[in-house]
């Protein structure tokens, strides 16, 4: 299980190393010796399971970085997906010296796109939808492409993106290596498998992994809401990620809780992208306790330490409840997966079978607290500045610590951004904070600065 018996240059394992990964993943140890090789693979290992890594590493092996053309091709179902992809790339290239990592997605402007793409990349990670037209315009060429990886191909397939798919493979090469990643595995992800890989190795690790220590833990109700306050009076989570069905319910019920003195964000298919990321930086740098989001909106986000997931509508299908709930009790962290039912809703929790691990619990064992409340531990900033004003998060750290500043304690997370910053800070010390960067410099400039 060592990354040592690969056949990894030693940079990669120094960065292995550095990012603390001790031992291969269940699904790293059966996919890599493969995808090393060269050869294309089905991998299929449930959520949080190092899926990325599994595919980063391999694409990074084939990589020729002096020969500046696109090389490899990671698709993913969603913006989200996809900027996560892309952080997790970074990171495991980060040894390596001058490799150029380019987003393609939906939601951005075409235009930059386009700027970004005469400097040619390395590697392009992005959504079927924009890379085909990027395609179709001719700003971006693949006849150089080694490795395609369908990241979450499972999801792409439902998401009804065969088509476009179908059409991006008219612009690879058909000399290649292809990657199917999915944490389902069904006969439409064997169907595409068969159209578009040779001889492809498959993978699945479903059973053999130890499973996520998380607990199933079903209410009936008639009063969700209600109910769902005094769950959290009752488990005090730190973080929780509800899920509803419909974009509607996600607004509502954020502002239901919002009134109840639990601090809430939304997160749904109707937000503008730069607010989906004001939601998820929030939710991530423990901002908001709480985020609602509807099943593609979180899909694929990798979330560390989430202490409960909530299920306020029962989801349509098995398979999506295993991917809601696998964001609780990742590596091997306790997690709670909470289910609430009303005496509608009966016959969809009847496939869920109690036993140690899935309790049909009682409402009446709840705590009742009518003060109860739910803030967040930090604030944040967002400064008007990021990668493209060469800020680094030691430059706004020093311009708030700095001249008898903030403690460094009281700084939270730092994200940056090509044009904007944001950094989460305790509570307490927000106005002060804000006062200090508003008045003074970063980098010797002048930014804006707001509280999110
Ligand atoms: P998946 O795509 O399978 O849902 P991710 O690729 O998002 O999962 O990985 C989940 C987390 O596990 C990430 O934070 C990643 O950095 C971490 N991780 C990946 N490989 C390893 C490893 N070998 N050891 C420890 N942590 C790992
Ligand atoms: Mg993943």
């Amino acid at each position: 299980m060592n990354f040592s018996k690969l056949p990894l240059t030693k940079e990669m394992l120094q960065t292995i190393d550095s990012l603390g990964y001790k031992e291969m993943t269940a699904i790293q140890a059966q996919a890599l010796p493969a995808i090393l090789q060269g050869g294309d693979v089905v991998a299929q290992a449930k959520t949080g399971s190092g899926k990325t890594a599994t595919f980063g590493i391999g694409l990074l092996h084939h990589l020729d970085v002096k020969k500046f053309r696109v090389q490899s091709l990671v698709l993913c179902p969603t913006r989200e997906l996809a900027n996560q992809v892309a952080k997790e790339l970074r990171r495991i290239a980060r040894f390596t010296h001058n490799i150029k990592i380019l987003m393609l997605t939906g939601g951005e402007s075409f235009g930059k796109q386009l700027a970004s793409l005469e400097h040619q990349a390395h590697i392009i990670v992005g959504t079927p939808g924009r890379i085909l037209k990027h395609l179709n315009k001719g700003s971006l060429e693949l006849s150089n492409l080694k490795t395609l990886i369908f990241d979450e191909a499972d999801r792409m397939l439902d998401m009804g993106f065969i088509e476009e798919i179908e059409s991006v493979l008219a612009f690879v090469p058909k000399e290649r290596q292809t990657l199917l990643f999915s944490a389902t595995y069904d006969e439409e992800i064997l169907e595409i498998s068969k159209k578009i890989q040779n001889n492809a190795l498959h993978v699945k690790t479903t059973e053999q992994e130890v499973a996520n220590k998380i607990t199933h833990k079903f209410y009936k109700t008639e009063n969700k809401i209600e109910t769902l306050i005094k769950i959290f009076a009752t488990y005090q989570p730190t973080n929780v990620i509800i899920f509803t069905n419909t974009k509607l319910q996600a607004k509502e019920l954020a502002a239901s809780l919002v009134q109840n003195k639990i601090d809430a964000l939304a997160i749904h298919g109707d937000l503008e992208q730069y607010e989906r990321n004001d939601v998820l930086v929030q939710f991530a740098n423990k901002s908001t306790p709480v985020l609602v989001a509807t099943d593609v909106a979180a899909r694929g986000l990798d979330i560390k330490e989430l202490s409960m997931v909530v299920n306020y509508d029962l989801p349509h299908t098995q398979e999506t409840y295993i991917h809601r709930v696998g964001r609780t009790g990742r590596a091997g962290a306790e997690g709670v997966a909470i289910t609430l039912y009303s005496a509608y809703e009966i016959e969809k929790v009847q496939p869920y079978e109690a036993d140690e691990k899935y309790q049909f619990l009682d409402e009446e064992i709840l705590q009742k607290e009518p003060d109860f409340e739910m803030k967040p531990e930090y604030v944040t900033l967002v400064i008007e500045g990021g990668k493209k004003d060469k800020i680094r998060a030691g430059d706004i750290l020093g311009a708030l610590t700095g001249d008898a500043g903030l403690q460094g304690a009281s700084i939270g997370k730092i994200d940056i951004y090509d044009r904007q910053s944001y950094v989460a800070i305790e509570n307490r010390y927000i106005d002060e904070a804000y006062k200090k960067l508003k008045n003074g410099k970063i980098k010797n400039k002048k930014f804006s600065v707001w509280i999110l």
